[in-house]
Order: C-alpha cells, then structure tokens, then sequence
C-alpha cells in the first residue's frame, strides 16, 4: 500500500504528553496513522482514550510532543503559529459537539465567517455561504439566528460553515453528541454525502452505530490505536503488546496499565 508524501495525512509515531504535576499522561503514545485523500473514517474509542488528542494534533490545534505530522504532505513542525493558522483556515474544517456558533450572529453570518478570515469577497461570500446552506437544507433559515434553530439546524449551520471554504479535510468531535438518534442520521448522512462529493471526512465518536455508517474505523484505548479496519495487522501486534511501528522490548507503561 503506498503511503508516502502523497498521503493527506500523515502521523509518525506521534505522541502528545501532559504534564500535571509529578504525572505524565500519555495522551497520544507512537500513533502512526495515514490517511488518504477521499476517505470516511470514524475514530472510535472510550471517554478519554486519546480521540481528541489525535483530532486536534490532525487538525494543528494542537501539535505533537515527538514524531511528525505531514499535512498534504508538508512537515507540520516547521511552520509557525500564522501560516499554521492560514493552513487551518484553508484545508481543514472543524464540526464540534456544542457546535460553536457566534449566539448573536445569523446562520448566514456564522458561515461567512471563515470567509473573512480568508479574504474573499462580500458578495462572493455571501453567494458561497447561501450556496452552502442550501446544501446542508437551510434554505428557509438563512436569517436566523442559533437560538431559533433546533440543534439539528445548528449543527447544519456548523456543518456549512465547516465546508465553506472546500477544505481538503473535514474533522469532526463527536458532532451527534449533542443530537437525538433521528437528527444524527441526518447529520451522518450529510457527512457521507460530503464525502463522495469529494471531501476527506474523520468523525470521532464513542458511539458504535456512528461508527457503522464509516468506511474504515480507527479504535482507540489508552493512546494507542488497537484496530484500524483498514490495516487489521495492527490489532494483532498490538494485542501482543507490541506496537506496530516500534516494536519495543516491553509493552508500553499505558497499555500494562489497562491491562492491569
Ligand atoms: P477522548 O477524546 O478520547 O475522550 P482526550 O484526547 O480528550 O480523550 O484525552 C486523552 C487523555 O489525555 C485523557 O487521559 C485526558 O485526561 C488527558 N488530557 C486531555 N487533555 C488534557 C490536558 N489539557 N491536560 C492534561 N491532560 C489532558
Ligand atoms: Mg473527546
């Protein structure tokens, strides 16, 4: 399988670790994960298992202890916070749980919002972010604002304005946490048509039926990734305490922990 520059993402052993106090938390331990251009994903796993630690260093929220993160093939490590923040703005779009939405602006604005950041114009803007609503289903709602749409509408509205600027990767956390089962079959189905219109799509929840609707599912536990659908000799190295890219001498310290 060729996984080399071209990959859209790309994670070399990375590991993220906090520091509280005397502990050190592996949030991320050796991670190594390639994604390509066109994929669905679900990154699934338990409360606290790395999830958003991973999603947040993919979408350069956040960067890596050790190891290397390739965006679209270029190094995450040698750019500065500004060109880090125009890379954002350009390829990557972020759907969240409590969908993050200006209260006193209107869906339309919400969604011209990244526009501005990236310098388009008024009136092309506005074209775009109507263009992006009546995609998403919004047609009649253009004017309101969040606190007179349901959470389903709201979480459109963030799902437009995640797209607006045609980015390369589209990252969400736990988006239908917040959702009824009904509301979050259309929001998954809105995710999947996204997807074969072109965009790269990782959704990360800990709920299985969100996870059944992806193409390849990625489990997490305790920093490591314990299964990938789409590279199932993992699981059986890592169920030997061995990870895949290292092979240590030992077991990692996080994976004796859950062991234990
Ligand atoms: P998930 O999204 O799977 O629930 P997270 O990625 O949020 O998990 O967290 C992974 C681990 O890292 C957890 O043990 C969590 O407590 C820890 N963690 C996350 N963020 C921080 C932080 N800012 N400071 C210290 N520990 C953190
Ligand atoms: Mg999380």
């Amino acid at each position: 399988m060729p996984e080399h520059a071209a990959s859209l993402v790309r994670l070399e052993r990375a590991t993220r670790t906090y520091d509280a106090g005397d502990l050190r938390v592996a949030a991320l331990a050796e991670i190594d994960l390639t994604i390509q251009s066109g994929e669905l994903i679900a990154i699934t796993g338990a409360s606290g298992s790395g999830k958003s630690t991973a999603l947040n260093i993919l979408g350069t929220l956040d960067r890596p202890t050790s190891g290397r993160y390739f965006l679209d093939g270029e190094p995450v490590e040698g750019l500065d916070d500004t060109e880090l923040a125009r890379i954002r703005n350009r390829k990557i779009g972020f759907v969240f749980q409590g969908f993050h939405l200006l209260e006193r602006n209107t869906a339309l604005e919400n969604v011209e919002l990244p526009m501005i950041y990236a310098g388009v114009a008024p009136r092309e803007r506005r074209r775009r972010a109507q263009a992006a609503l009546e995609r998403v289903g919004l047609a009649t709602r253009m004017h309101h604002r969040p606190g007179q749409l349901s959470g389903g509408q709201q979480q459109r509205v963030a799902i437009a304005r995640s797209v607006v600027n045609s980015p390369l990767l589209l990252l969400a956390d736990e988006p239908t946490g917040a959702l009824d089962s009904a509301t979050t079959q259309e929001v998954l189905e809105l995710f999947s048509e996204l997807n074969r219109q072109g965009t790269t799509v990782v959704i990360v929840t800990h709920d299985p039926n969100v996870a059944a609707h992806t193409k390849r599912v990625i489990t997490f536990r305790d920093g490591h990734v314990v299964s990938d659908s789409a590279h199932p000799t993992t699981v059986v190295l890592l169920q030997a305490g061995l990870s895949a890219a290292s092979a240590p001498s030992s077991p990692s310290p996080q994976l004796d922990r859950s062991l234990s």
